[in-house]
């Protein structure tokens, strides 16, 4: 029996007792100092029930020094994980190995977030070991479910960006295709959300507390980071001119690697997280002055530098951290990066053909100047072809059409914490103002748009600017995003460069959230079209006959019931509050924003509330109405909505009129693990953005993929989505983008739609009497004040038709088959939305990648 293989059995295949042919190469051999020569070794890796359970019971000994009889709970998670680990680090060796050996082009992903959710169940689910796993633990007297349980949300990010870079690296793992995700390994993760007396209340989130088995630390592998200081020009030896940067301070950055696992392939790639260190744990000079606290206050201010994630999904005005988080990453990942490339090549010309860096938001778009930086001053390059060699690597994906979400710097704090950087951006935009003009001569409103530079009030540094002159190519993330950038925020660009524009609609990955998720929902998918379709989710339109099907629709309404009988049960341990799973599960989860619109849905909600009280609407099935969400800890309007909800929640609960007719919950914590429940359980999915205000949306794709029916607006992808499965299977309402940015010309005043709504009047009128606030009427004045004098986001505006198609919805509901007819229909037309099709779309049109299969000797890892 084989637990692990000691290094010594390495470097020869087990199976054939062999030495692999070292494989030969036309470069120097002496770049490969420190780098894999042979073959790795092939692991004895036995996943019968009997080995899971041997390697078990070792890892509680050589892992946590621990015998079963005192061994916790969390010990079992972690000598669990350590267990799955060497398989999973297994494929990881291989692949590395492979695309070592192809150096074929490679995927760098820089995203400042990365919201991947519990790592146990999806590298059980990928290692195709679930069944032995799950009978080793029963076994040894455990069930698997509850280790699942112990695991800590990894929330490296704040909500749709941070889960789509997730999806993208299991995407590229399971296409194949060589990749590198590089970002930053906060301490502290997006705030843990308790709610006290209604309120949120944000706990700080110590995900590293027990430890995480998942990531392997290489200190050896470190690099400097600069920060601060001035730069110095003169001429070198060979009389060029030539810029030195004198920093002020500098950190390191030590990474700290997962892997990811492909689904039903050998393949394995890497996320790698920066973690910032001081650069000696003591500066001696200060300590042998005497200065003990300004040595202690160096390592501090150092190790800030990824101390906490900003928990806001727009930019932090002003905030020198996260500035120097930004550079922290890109500056280590950069590096990296050519690390990576100078052990096979020297010719920096070639880097383009080598690498691609795929830039998430503008939060890693200084790298566009560092990368200037790295080949002008440190491999002393011409700009031309430094430029050139840039502008051959990056690519660029916008996430939002809101203007607040732009992000900008100012330029004094931008100089002051990299004045290089911003002595390139400069160079950068005067070059490029003279294409500019050059292409549109004269026509200075032009100019001072595309600058890099915003001059209106204080001079800023604006990063999407840079991003995108920086970029050779540049996409939105939904058919109608992507229109709408060209005609708005980048319309300039979009005329200048049309050939970089593109779009890549979103997608999700179906493994973590179908057959993790969803195990019901996809054994019965697979027991009627077969297993293939979750590598190849075109295959799902093969379900559509069955939604015509009898007895299909009662296995699928047996299937959507037990995940909502699970949910209840979540909801009843969290809250301690009881929900009918025969009820409507109308689910709105997502960040609370005011263009999502929680506060529209709430206002249906006491609608209906006040309705039942008056003896109407009889007819209508009860409902269950769910909502989960975190608020950014300053967005103090976003915070009252939860209150409002909160509000509402105990008094429609608690009213002996309405008898169970109508419940509202507040799920508290929203996170990629609990999502794992609550999408499966959805009856009813809420995506009712202002048109034009949501880029794409993911949660959306998520919910459909499960088989609720979505009520929606025509917004980001919810287009796509409403045309794939049909506007029959879908309840469509409200004004269109085009429509809403002509209402607002056309002097939109919602006071005047107020005025002409009866039923609104009345439901705002409860907000305002304090009805939902223990008798308070100023609590929500500022949310009521702010619908009635200016409405941003067309809340009033698509109120009476929003509660039309919840009539609609509730009509529908009543009619079970033809309910999960359309569920069917839903799931069997959804497949375009896996994050497969959309990475398969970047390698195609932006990367030009080519898969490498990743073989793993004695291992079959085919899942079916
Ligand atoms: C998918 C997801 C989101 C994004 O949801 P949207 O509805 O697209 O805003 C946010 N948070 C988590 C935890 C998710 O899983």
């Amino acid at each position: 029996m084989c637990g692990f293989c000691p290094p010594s059995a390495g470097w020869r295949s087990q199976a054939k007792g062999k030495s692999f042919n070292i494989p030969t190469w036309s470069f120097p051999m002496e770049k490969f100092r420190g780098t894999i020569l042979h073959h790795p070794p092939s692991h004895c890796f036995d996943n019968s029930v009997e080995s899971i359970k041997a390697d078990l019971t070792e890892k509680l000994f050589s892992m946590r020094a621990k015998f079963p009889e005192v061994a916790t709970l969390n010990d079992y998670y972690l000598a669990l994980s350590y267990v799955v680990r060497d398989r999973v680090l297994h494929r990881w060796i291989h692949s590395a190995h492979t695309y070592f050996q192809q150096a074929s082009r490679t995927v760098v992903y820089l995203s400042a977030e990365y919201l991947m959710g519990p790592q146990l169940g999806n590298n059980i689910l990928n290692l195709g070991i679930r069944k032995q796993v799950e009978q080793a633990v029963a076994e040894m007297g455990l069930s698997l479910e509850d280790l699942l349980e112990q695991e800590e949300e990894p929330g490296l990010g704040n909500g749709g960006l941070g889960r789509l870079a997730a999806c993208y690296l299991d995407s590229l793992a399971t296409l194949q295709i060589p990749a590198f995700g590089y970002g930053i390994r906060y301490e502290f993760g997006i705030f843990d959300q308790q709610i006290k007396d209604g309120w949120q209340v944000e706990v700080t989130d110590r995900w590293l507390r027990l430890g995480n088995p998942w990531e392997v630390p290489h200190p050896e592998r470190r690099y400097e980071v600069r920060f601060g200081g001035h730069t110095e020009a003169g001429y070198d030896a060979q009389g060029r001119y030539r810029v030195r940067w004198v920093p002020e301070r500098s950190v390191m950055g030590t990474p700290f690697d997962t892997p990811v696992l492909g689904y039903g392939v050998g393949n394995a790639i890497i996320l790698r997280l920066w973690q910032a260190e001081a650069r000696e744990s003591f500066d001696f000079q200060a300590f042998n002055l005497g200065n003990y606290y300004k040595a202690v206050d160096d390592k501090v201010m150092s190790e800030n530098i990824t101390k906490v994630l900003y928990p806001n999904d727009e930019p932090e005005a002003g905030r020198r951290l996260r500035l120097e988080q930004q550079y922290f990453f890109v500056a280590c990942s950069l590096a990296d990066m050519l690390r990576i490339f100078f052990q096979r090549d020297t010719d920096l010309d070639r880097l383009p053909d080598k690498f691609v860096v795929q830039l998430n938001d503008t939060h890693p778009a200084v790298a566009v100047a560092e990368m200037m930086r790295l080949l002008i001053d440190d491999n002393g390059l011409e700009w031309d072809r430094a430029w050139k060699i840039t502008t051959g690597v990056f690519a660029y994906t916008n996430h939002t059409l809101l203007p607040e979400a732009l992000e900008t710097w100012n330029v004094d704090l931008f100089g002051k914490v990299l004045p290089r950087h911003l002595e390139i951006i400069y160079e950068i935009n005067h070059r490029f103002l003279m294409e500019v003009n050059r292409f549109f001569p004269g026509d200075a409103g032009r100019l001072s748009r595309m600058s890099l530079f915003s001059e209106a009030g204080e001079k800023r540094v604006r990063m999407a600017n840079l991003a995108c002159v920086g970029s050779r190519a540049i996409n939105g993330v939904a058919a109608l995003h992507t229109d709408l950038l060209k005609q708005t925020v980048l319309k300039d660009f979009h005329e200048l460069w049309p050939e970089k524009f593109s779009n890549k609609t979103n997608g999700v990955t179906p493994r973590r959230f179908m057959a993790l998720a969803n195990p019901g929902l996809a054994d019965l998918i697979t027991q009627s079209i077969g297993a293939t379709w979750l590598r190849d989710m075109d295959r799902l339109k093969g379900l559509e006959p069955f939604a015509r099907d009898n007895a299909f629709r009662d296995q699928w309404a047996e299937v959507k019931h037990q995940c909502k009988v699970r949910l209840a049960a979540m909801i009843r341990k969290k809250t301690g509050m009881a929900v009918d799973p025969d009820t409507l599960f109308d689910i709105q989860v997502k960040r609370i924003h005011e263009y999502k619109r929680q506060h529209l849905n709430v206002l249906n909600i006491i609608t209906h509330y006040r309705r039942l009280k008056q003896g109407l609407d009889m007819d209508a099935p009860a409902r269950t109405f769910i909502f989960g969400g975190k608020a950014a800890p300053g967005y103090v309007l976003a915070k009252l909505m939860i209150r409002l909800i909160t509000g509402v929640a105990d008094v429609v609960n608690h009213d002996p009129d309405i008898n169970g007719r109508i419940k509202v919950v507040f799920y508290p914590d929203f996170n990629v693990k609990n999502a794992q429940h609550i999408y499966p359980a959805a009856d009813l999915s809420e995506q009712i953005s202002t048109a034009g205000k949501e880029a794409s949306g993911t949660g959306n794709m998520k919910f459909a993929l499960n088989g609720a029916l979505t009520i929606g607006t025509l917004d980001g992808a919810n287009v796509e989505i409403c045309q794939a499965v049909g506007p029959e299977n879908f309840f469509l309402f409200g004004l269109t983008a085009d429509q809403v940015a002509a209402t607002r010309q056309a002097g939109y005043r919602p006071c005047d739609v107020y005025d002409g709504n009866e039923e609104l009047r009345a439901a705002m009128g409860m907000i305002s009497g304090g009805l939902f606030s223990g008798g308070d009427p100023g609590m929500f004045a500022p949310l009521i004040d702010s619908l009635l004098n200016e409405d941003r986001f067309m809340v009033l505006a698509d109120y009476a038709a929003y509660v039309q198609c919840q009539e609609q919805v509730g009509r529908a509901f009543l009619k079970p088959d033809h309910w999960h007819a359309m569920s069917i229909l839903n799931v069997a037309r959804m497949g375009m939305f896996s994050s497969d099709r959309s990475i398969a779309e970047y390698c195609r049109d932006i990367w030009h990648v080519e898969p490498v299969p990743v073989v793993v000797p004695d291992e079959t890892c085919d899942i079916d």
